[in-house]
């Protein structure tokens, strides 16, 4: 770990949604393991961010010179919960080039003609790059199963083919980092009622997030099994306290940096003679044929740098 991360105690193993879990107990106020406070993470987060962004080129590069590793970060959380925050302020640290995003929302017509993997499968993240799911195939259990949009009996599957989906995705090299953003339900209430008195944030704002409010219960029991039985060893959940906007960040920056920094990737090296090249190039800067060339004055459009300047001067005058 950098010195600039002053995390108490790793988020990877904290956030882990392990057997005993219980997400009735989680505190959504709490910041655990960063006790410097928003200013401190604030700073950190700038610092995480550059290596981040080292890393994510050596894996663009991995991907560009046949490597088969990839990043997938998926995200879920109710309404408001900083999903979309954590694609601004995260990945936008990073080479858009390097990011992949794709956001889920209700299956269009066309994906209604499709098994729900479908969509899914065909937004996952080429070779070198980092993917992000704003909500993901967990919506599946999440509201599809409370909004009861396909038959119940299916539910049991529905778990058993998700934790087989994210099993084929980590063999085809991808690394994947289930994040839940967990919102308290008072802090909920607060950031739609801020969508609601300021115009900029209208757009934000969707009558139907307060029926989905309604059903609050339904989707914290739904969030409960999920993380009982798709919290694998291969593709933990790890589940962030969402109150605080800035600790997400960080602490999502933080996952992040940690299963590329797990990917132990070294810059490719070059397939061609280096050495060979430096004086297939120097020879093209001493080139008199070249310099020739620059120099000739057609009395037309070219002209040589030492022209153009005088050309410059004179236009001053
Ligand atoms: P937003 O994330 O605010 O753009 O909203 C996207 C909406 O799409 C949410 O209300 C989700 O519940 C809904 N959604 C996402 N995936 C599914 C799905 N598989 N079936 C039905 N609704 C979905
Ligand atoms: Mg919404």
């Amino acid at each position: 770990m950098g010195k600039d991360a002053d995390w108490d105690e790793a988020p990877a193993e904290l956030l882990r949604a392990g057997r005993d879990f219980v997400l009735a107990d989680l505190d959504r106020d709490a910041t655990p393991g960063w006790s410097a406070g928003k200013a401190g993470a604030e700073e950190a987060m700038a610092a995480r961010g550059e290596e981040l962004s080292d890393l994510q080129e050596r894996l663009f590069a991995h991907g560009r010179t046949g490597g088969d590793r990839s990043v997938l970060l998926v995200l879920q959380g109710l309404d408001t919960a900083g999903k979309g925050g954590i694609v601004r302020h995260v990945l936008g640290m990073l080479d858009p080039q390097g990011v992949a995003l794709a956001s889920f929302g209700v299956p269009t017509e066309t994906e209604r003609k499709h098994h729900h993997l479908w969509r899914i499968r065909r937004a996952l993240p080429p070779a070198g790059r980092i993917g992000v799911f704003d909500r993901s195939h967990y919506e599946q259990v999440l509201v599809v199963k409370v909004d009861g949009l396909e038959p119940a009996q299916e539910n049991e599957g529905r778990y058993a083919e998700l934790n087989r989906f994210d099993r084929q995705v980590i063999n085809s090299g991808t690394t994947v980092i289930k994040v839940a953003l967990m919102v308290s339900h008072e802090e909920q209430g607060a950031r739609l009622r801020e969508r609601l008195e300021r115009p900029d944030k209208h757009w934000k704002y969707n009558p139907g997030d307060v029926d989905t409010r309604l059903k609050w219960n339904e989707f914290q029991d739904a969030y409960q099994e999920m993380f009982e039985r798709t919290s694998t060893e291969a593709a933990p959940w790890y589940v962030v306290p969402a109150d605080h906007k800035w600790y997400a960040r960080i602490a999502v920056t933080e996952l992040l940096y940690q299963a590329l920094v797990g990917l132990d990737l070294s810059w490719p090296e070059a397939d061609y003679d280096v050495e060979k090249e430096k004086g297939r190039l120097a020879a093209t800067m001493a080139d008199p044929a070249y310099q020739a060339h620059e120099n000739e004055d057609t009395g037309g459009g070219k002209k040589s740098k030492k022209d153009n300047k005088k050309g410059k001067k004179g236009r001053k005058k």
